[in-house]
Formats: structure tokens, sequence, C-alpha cells
């Protein structure tokens, strides 16, 4: 039975509900009336169930699909504005108990170098990070209790954040390890982690358990409930997401939007991000081998109709995407983006040989940080290296609240702003100085409050001048 409350994964997503979901939805597909209903109450922006979602995904009308993608467009600026957080992964171990079919750090692979980062080494890889400009992390790691206990995810989350390396610092560190207790949960909040993410990867269980054939993530309600436990760790900050490619997009679809209606009404707040990885090549893996891959038009239609449905939640997209592919996402919803990323473990200090693959995939976006920023610049987004809100406590249902009156324009606009100017000043090369600099001054007057505004003027100011880490 069908329970958005439970805290039973079988009951929160519920198998027959996501199949009554499609159904529905196949049945209203031409229904134009129904259609612009469900636009209308989107247009409010307080978001639509995964029933209305997956009848505008399944709807085939051109001139429909055009409302979404503007309608999408319209939220995110609403909410997020042209701004774009960058963030960059961190490869600390490949070691892996589990079977993944589809990850190349599936137990059984004997090709894959494995690899695990010493105190020392994660030292080594965060100054590299630091050197292009970041100041936010994605650590990932397999699963190995004996390799990568949770301790050791601790002591390296303490290293990144003791490193202060000329002007740079990792202010917030998310974490994408497996699922765990409740009590690691409280000790990574402890540790000061931004987001806890992990993907669900797919919601279909029998899919699942046959895609996980071995190792603990082999358990469909542990992972699935694993978000319920990071809540009650105290994480209120949690992002999830499905491995397009793996599944149907349809039911992976309306089991996503299915576990943000759970988060949300269980605790008072839904997911702080969603992402939306897409399978790709990898060290022993063909996309060719698995029959569900999303084409580049759907995935489209995915993201945008994600950004209608909560349009609160940060949406995230990776270098598994090329650039052509992020260029036309900007426009449908996404506000978060990794730049200059390395999946391989000890990859920012040593790049990757052909013959010595620690990889986990296969990117697609090469470009530098830098080129990444100026592209950004040039497409009128501002990247930005902002980590405030966790820094200040604004996590959880106090950030949604923040978002949710509007109030972030006199917040997140100037705090981009000052974190962007930062990276001109250490890590830009000139002409990204020239253009951040204008992108600078030109928008300092779109900071509505006057009182921020010259809060921001006086902060930029100090920033030339050789001071850091000023925040609103
Ligand atoms: N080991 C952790 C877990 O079990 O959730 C998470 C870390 S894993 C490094 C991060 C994510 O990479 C996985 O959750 C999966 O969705 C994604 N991934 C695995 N294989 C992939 C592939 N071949 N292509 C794209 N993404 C992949």
């Amino acid at each position: 039975m069908y329970n958005v409350k439970s805290k039973i994964a079988e009951e929160f997503i519920c198998d027959s509900e996501i199949r009554d979901t499609l159904q529905y939805a196949v049945a209203n597909k031409d229904n134009r009336e129904l259609v612009k209903e469900i636009l209308a109450k989107a247009r409010e922006c307080k978001g639509i169930s995964h029933r209305e979602a997956a009848v505008l995904l399944e709807c085939n009308q051109p001139d429909l699909i055009e409302e979404m993608f503007g309608l999408a467009r319209h939220i995110k600026h609403r909410f997020y504005g042209n701004r774009i957080v960058m963030f960059a992964p961190l490869y600390l171990s490949n070691y892996c108990v589990n079977g993944c079919v589809y990850c190349p750090y599936h137990a059984k692979n004997k090709t894959i170098r494995r690899k695990k980062l010493s105190q020392e080494e994660i030292r080594q890889e965060v100054m590299a990070l630091q050197d292009m400009g970041h100041k936010r992390l994605a650590l990932e790691a397999g699963e190995h209790p004996l390799y990568n206990p949770l301790e050791y995810i601790l002591e390296s989350i303490k290293t990144i954040y003791s490193i202060k390396h000329k002007n740079g610092a990792i202010r917030r560190v998310n974490v994408n390890i497996a699922a765990t207790s409740v009590e690691n949960y409280r000790r990574l909040r402890d540790a000061g982690i931004g987001t806890y993410i992990l993907f669900q990867e797919t919601y279909n269980k029998a899919n699942y358990e046959a895609l996980h054939p071995t190792g603990p993530k082999s358990n469909y309600a542990y992972h699935t409930e694993a978000m319920d436990r990071a809540m009650q760790g105290g994480i209120d900050d949690v992002g999830i997401g499905v491995l397009f490619g793996l599944e149907t997009y349809r039911y992976d679809f309306t089991g996503l939007l299915m576990h943000a209606e759970h988060l949300e009404a269980t605790y008072g707040v839904g997911p702080h991000t969603i992402s939306v990885p897409r399978l790709c090549m990898a060290d022993d893996i063909d996309t060719a081998d698995f029959k569900n891959a999303v084409p580049d038009d759907i995935f489209f239609r995915i993201v945008a109709i994600i950004r209608i449905a909560v349009p609160y939640t940060g949406m995230i997209i990776s270098t598994r995407e090329s650039q052509a592919c992020r260029a036309r996402l900007l426009e449908l919803g996404i506000s978060q983006m990794s730049g200059g990323s390395r999946t391989s473990v000890g990859g920012y200090v040593q790049e990757e040989s052909a013959d010595d693959n620690s990889a986990q995939f296969d990117v697609s976006d090469h470009r530098t940080l830098d080129q990444v920023v100026e592209w950004l610049l040039d497409l009128d987004h501002i990247p930005s290296f902002c980590t405030a809100c966790y820094r200040e406590g604004r996590t959880g249902d106090r950030f949604m609240t923040l978002l949710k009156s509007g109030q972030i324009a006199n917040c997140c606009l100037p705090n981009a702003l000052l974190t962007l100017k930062e990276y001109l000043k250490d890590y830009a090369s000139p002409q990204v100085r020239e253009k951040g600099e204008k992108m600078i001054r030109r928008l300092l007057s779109d900071i509505p409050n006057e009182k921020a505004r010259s809060k921001a003027g006086e902060y930029l100011d100090f920033i030339e001048e050789g001071k850091r880490d000023f925040r609103f």
C-alpha cells in the first residue's frame, strides 16, 4: 500500500503506485486540457505531484513541451537567478565489496587499478584542487569495510578542512558514500559535512536486485531508506538521484519524485539536491549492454520537469555530460555543476594513462575549471563558489524558507559575486579575469536591498586589497 509518510521503502516507493501513475500518464498524454491545467498549477512555483509530472513527461505535443521548457527556465531564474555553483568530485578510494553490474569498482573487476589515497595524498589532491580555485568538494568512495571504513572517511574530512593553502580553503565537503547506519550519519554530521549524497541507482526493486547481485548494497530496503536514517542522524541536507540508463526513465523519474515527496512529507524538508547522472562507458562497463539509455531530447525534458515539480531543490549536472548538453541543461534548471573533474583516484595530481586506470567512468567534458568559468561568463551565468548557507547554519528547512521567501536575491547574488571575485583574483587567467570583473560591475546594481548592495561593494574592495572570505 502506498503511504508517502511510511518509513518502509516499499510503502513510500510503492511499485503499484508507480505503475498506476505511468498508466494514468499514458491515458492522459494527449489530454491538452489536463496538461494545461498542470502547467497553470506549476506556474505558481509551488511544485506539482509525481502523477502530474508523469503526465507532463508523457506528453508529446511540441508546443506544450516548449511551454514546459519556458516554465523550467522561469522557475530556475526565479529561485536561483543565473548563478551556477561550482564543485569538484574527489575520489578517495575505489576498493569496493559490492557487485554493481554497471560500475567498474565492482569486486570482481580485475583490470581496474585499485587505489586508496593516504592522508598525505589527500593533502596533495586538495591543494591541486585549491590551486584550480575550488572551494566545494564531493567526496566519493567505493564501499569496503576494511579499506574504507567510516573512520577513514572522517579522518579524510578532517584533513581536507584543515588544509589552508595560499588563499585557498575547502569550505564545504559533501559526501557520496554507501548507505550506512543512523549512528554513522550522526558522525558524518558532527564532522561538518555539507550534503549527504546517495544515488538510488534505480527505484525498481526487482531490477535493483538484479543490478546489485552481491555485497551490502544489494539490500534494496537498506539503500532506499538511507535518507530516512540520515535525517534521523541529524543530516538535514540530503541529495538524491538515479542513474539514468539502468531502468526505464519513466519508472525512475516517478520514483525519484516520490522519494522527494516522502522526505518533504515526513521531515518537512525535501531533498537539498537532485542529481541526474546518465550511465557512461567505464573500464569494463559497456553502455551497449544496457537497454534503457536515455536520449538527449528525453533527458532535457526530464530535467525541465524535475525543475517544475520541485522548484526549490538544487539540481546538479556532472562532467558525465558534454559541453553542448550542459549548455542546454543550464537553461532548463541546473543550479550546480562540476568543472575540471577527474574521476580517478589521485587524478588531480597525476594524469591517468591508458594502462594505469583507476577511473570510475569516462567524463565527456574535459575542460579545465577556468575554461568552464569562462564559458559560463560568456553564456551570462555567474560561476559561484559560494558555501555561505551551510556555514551560516542555513541548512534543511532554514535554507528552504530563505529560498521560498525570495530573500535569496539579497544573499545569494552578493555571495556569488564575492566568491567569483576571489576566484578572479587568485586563480583566473587574464581574459577570464577581465570578463568576470565586467560581470561583477554590471550585476552589483542588481542587488535589490540598498544596504546589502553597499556592503557587497565594500567587501569587493576588501577582496581587491587581499582580504578573503566575506559572506552574507
Ligand atoms: N559507492 C557509493 C554508493 O554505493 O552509493 C557511491 C559512490 S559512487 C563513486 C557514485 C555514483 O557513481 C554511483 O552512485 C553511481 O550512480 C555512479 N556510477 C557508477 N557507475 C557509473 C557509470 N558507469 N557511469 C556513470 N555513473 C556511474
